[in-house]
């Protein structure tokens, strides 16, 4: 099964997603492009693995989460939904 398998880079550049990375320290968040993330830690790095390697760019803090940033085609998705429902 794959569901059991994290996410990982080549899946948010494949998906043209970004990674969402959040600091639990001051809630400084932003979504990184996860090309660059794939050329230094490799593409099949799982992204719940990435904020491991973060650091807060606002306050420094390494209590950083990250997941796949859905928002960034929330409205492709939106969209394409809607067309199927006219389909
Ligand atoms: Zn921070």
């Amino acid at each position: 099964m794959t569901d059991a398998r994290p996410a990982t880079l080549d899946d948010m550049i494949a998906d043209e997603l970004g990674v969402w990375l959040w600091c639990n320290n001051c809630h400084y968040h932003r979504s990184m492009d996860p090309s660059p993330l794939a050329d230094k830690l490799g593409g099949d790095f799982p992204v719940p693995d990435v904020g491991r390697r973060a650091r807060c760019g606002s306050c420094g803090s390494r209590n950083v989460e990250s997941r796949p940033d859905w928002t960034s085609r929330s409205i492709g998705v939106v969209t394409r939904h809607t067309l199927d429902e006219d389909g």
